[in-house]
């Protein structure tokens, strides 16, 4: 135990150590592949890699784009309209990030969050509006990977389990 007011816990990302070891990839020091607007690899242009294995440094950027699920799923979409385009003999299509904001749970007392515009300008809300914005956008997840029914099931069982599980963790 350490005693303390407040105690921050905080993580980086590292990649896995296998990606360091495959033959031939050029990867950064936290093992990421770095790859180019295409997410193809440096040095083989046939392998793609996307999402927190990537390094992908905007063209005029100093600094890669952040591993985030924001851009693991920017980048799925565009790489699989690349797959197909490739293997109809078309272009590759360009990855470009945009930048929607962030939302951050501070459970479910509070949150926070900014949306990057370009009529309105960044916007930054706090409270049960962030709240509302973060749980529908993880429902939205949920509906995307589960579908509709499953999705219904899943908000269901929730409301249960906050009616009827204990306030504080027993084990
Ligand atoms: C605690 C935590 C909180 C986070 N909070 C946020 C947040 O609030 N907002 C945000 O934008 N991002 C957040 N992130 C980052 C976000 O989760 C990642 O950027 C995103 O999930 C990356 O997606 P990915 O598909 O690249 O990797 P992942 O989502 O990690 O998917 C990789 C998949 O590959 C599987 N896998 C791994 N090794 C193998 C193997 N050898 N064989 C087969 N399968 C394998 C894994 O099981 C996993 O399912 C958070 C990350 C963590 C750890």
């Amino acid at each position: 135990m350490i005693p303390a007011d407040l105690k921050v816990w905080s993580a980086g990302v590292k990649a896995p150590e296998f990606l360091a070891h495959l033959d031939g990839l050029e990867v950064n020091r936290i093992n990421q592949i770095v790859v180019n607007e295409y997410l193809q690899s440096s040095i083989d242009s046939d392998v793609f890699a996307f999402g927190d294995c990537a390094q992908f440094i905007p063209p005029g950027s100093d600094s890669p784009v952040p591993p985030r699920a924001q851009v693991a799923s920017q980048q799925a979409t565009v790489l699989a309209k690349s797959l197909i385009q490739m293997v109809n003999g078309k272009p590759l299509v360009q990855f470009i990030f945009k930048d929607k904001g962030s939302l951050i749970s501070l459970s479910k007392h509070s949150s926070v969050g900014q949306i990057m515009g370009n009529l309105s300008g960044d916007f930054t809300f706090e409270g049960k509006l962030a709240r509302l914005f973060y749980v529908t956008l993880y429902r939205l997840h949920q509906f995307a990977i589960h579908g509709y029914w499953k999705t219904a099931l899943l908000i269901i069982r929730d409301v249960i389990n906050r009616r009827t599980g204990p306030t504080m963790k027993l084990h």
